[in-house]
């Protein structure tokens, strides 16, 4: 969708912000662009609404080389969020809202709809705040604003520098969270400027590091973060990159261990002489449909009469396919539990063990890295793995 071949800035004063750009952004992609200050982001950034144009390559637009499309038009097809809002001070916050669809010749009446539509987007109630001012508006509602002005003409195409700079962290980092559900609805191909590497990784699809005037990895945040390309890019990323890399990694079904199962009607001492046979210390307790019931150890089963339902233990935590491998941790941790259940919607998938969630972190890292890596073993549920949860 967005391509830089060979693209070079030089500056008339000999600074050369960027250097031989070549990079892809596929259609409904999110890159963040990230690194220190002064290495090039913006410039790399504003080539391609041709706010600066460059000293040497292309930039194609949807295989368009961009050179050949009037700037006007260029921008009607590209949105754009920056750190300083720009909200025009006279306006309300429809009216804000409402400019490009004005300046595009919209009738008044579908400008302001189109204007109402998008503050509720963002989750602005335009009842509340359409008639208010922007000096009447928190930095993080201005910057929501931002987003649904940029969004207004329906771009394919959205830029954002630095947008969510200025705020608090927390403010941030709801913002972020909003940014992605908002993302995941509109699917634009996004360009994100940023020089935090925390907000770098949450929200690309991919990430470009940046050195001086270059790109020294673009990749996935789990491989920039699993596998630096370079000295430059393990110490931007920074020395706790293990711990980023569990909020990037999402668990897969083959990631998980398969205990033995049983069903809560089982007679409770032939299925303690299954475990045993299996030499399982214990197993989990599903239902016919694989929903979860909880789960039982062999001793108590062996020992004793009934059914299995009968001496099902409940289990508090568990973790979805699909979810980080931190949030994962968080609950193992919060249940003091050598494992985890982890359902895939309304049906049980497997288990996390420590053990599978450093071989799921391994699998996000290029072959050559990781064979650099100790590895531990990773079989089922082997009696070390089965150990730590425990049965207090
Ligand atoms: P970033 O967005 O990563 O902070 P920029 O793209 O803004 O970096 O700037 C890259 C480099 O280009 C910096 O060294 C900056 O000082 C330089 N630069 C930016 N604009 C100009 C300009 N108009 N004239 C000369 N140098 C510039």
């Amino acid at each position: 969708m967005i391509r830089f071949e060979h693209v070079s800035k030089r500056y008339p004063d000999g600074t050369t912000a960027v250097d031989d750009l070549s990079f892809e952004v596929k259609a409904g992609e999110l890159v963040t662009l990230v690194g220190p200050s002064g290495c090039g982001k913006t410039t790399t950034m504003k080539m391609v609404n041709r706010l600066i144009e460059p000293t040497g390559g292309r930039v194609y637009l949807d295989g368009q080389d961009i050179a050949g499309i009037e700037p006007v038009k260029l921008r009607r097809r590209i949105g754009y969020v920056i750190q300083q809002v720009g909200l025009f001070p006279h306006k309300t916050i429809l009216e804000n809202t409402a400019t490009v669809p004005a300046l595009l010749g919209w009738k008044k009446a579908e400008a302001r709809q189109r204007a109402a539509e998008l503050l509720e987007l963002v989750g602005l109630d335009p009842g509340t705040f359409g008639s208010r001012y922007p000096d009447q508006l928190s930095g993080g509602q201005q910057q929501r604003v931002g987003v649904a002005r940029a969004l207004a003409a329906d771009p394919p195409v959205l830029l954002m520098d630095e947008p969510f700079g200025a705020v608090d962290p927390v403010v941030r980092e709801r913002l972020q969270n909003e940014f992605l559900d908002l993302q995941e609805r509109l699917g634009k191909t996004v360009l994100f400027v940023t020089h935090d590497i925390e907000e770098a990784v949450r929200l690309g699809d991919r990430i470009a590091v940046y050195g001086a005037g270059r790109i020294e990895q673009f990749d996935t945040p789990a491989t920039v973060l699993g596998a630096p390309a370079t000295p430059y890019v393990a110490g931007f990323v920074g020395s706790d990159r293990g711990l980023k890399r569990l909020s990037v990694t999402a668990i897969e079904p083959s990631d998980l261990a398969r205990p033995v199962t049983l069903g809560p009607a089982d007679p409770a001492p032939s299925a303690g002489a299954r475990l045993r046979a299996a030499a399982a210390d214990w197993a989990v307790v599903l239902d016919a449909d694989g929903a979860l019931h909880g789960w039982v150890t062999a001793d108590e089963l062996a020992a004793s009469t009934g059914t299995v339902g009968d001496h099902v233990r409940p289990v508090a935590a568990r973790a979805w396919v699909g979810s980080s491998l931190k949030d994962a941790l968080a609950a193992m941790l919060q249940d003091d539990a050598g494992w985890i259940p982890v359902m895939e919607g309304p049906r049980f998938a497997g288990v996390l063990t420590p053990a599978r969630l450093h071989t799921a972190l391994r699998r996000s890292v290029n072959t050559a890295a990781a064979d650099s890596l100790p590895v531990a073993p990773a079989s089922a549920t082997s009696a070390s793995e089965a150990a730590g949860r425990s049965t207090s």
